[in-house]
Order: C-alpha cells, then structure tokens, then sequence
C-alpha cells in the first residue's frame, strides 16, 4: 500500500519536506508519490492545501 496523489495538486510543493522517506517527487503534471518508498505513515495528507493526497 501507499498513499498517492490525485489530479487536484497545484504542484506546490509542501508536501514534499513533510515525507521522511523522500517518497514525493516532482511527476510532469503533478507531485507523485513513490509506492516503494512510501511507509503509509500519513504525514503528507495534513500539509495538502486541496486535499490531493489519499491512502491508495
Ligand atoms: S504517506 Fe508518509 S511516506 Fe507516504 S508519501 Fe506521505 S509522508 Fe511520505
Ligand atoms: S501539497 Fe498537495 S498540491 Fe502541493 S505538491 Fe503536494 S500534493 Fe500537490
């Protein structure tokens, strides 16, 4: 499992120094979100400011 981001991310990029895992990166359209890195933990979720990221 991992969470993942929708088509919502205005590419800001908050979310990317709240991962400890470095599993968020910058995608062509939008942030995406490494499945093998990404722990589940949650820590992303809180930062979105439009609610872009959801457990898979
Ligand atoms: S859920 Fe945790 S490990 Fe996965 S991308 Fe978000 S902050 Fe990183
Ligand atoms: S915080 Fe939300 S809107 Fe900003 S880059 Fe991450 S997923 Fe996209």
């Amino acid at each position: 499992m991992a969470h993942k981001i929708s088509d919502e991310c205005i590419s800001c990029g908050t979310c990317v120094d709240t991962c400890n895992f470095e599993a968020i990166s910058e995608g062509e359209d939008k942030y995406i979100i490494d499945k093998d890195k990404c722990t589940d933990c949650g820590a992303c979720v809180e930062v979105c400011p439009v609610d872009a990221i959801s457990p898979e």
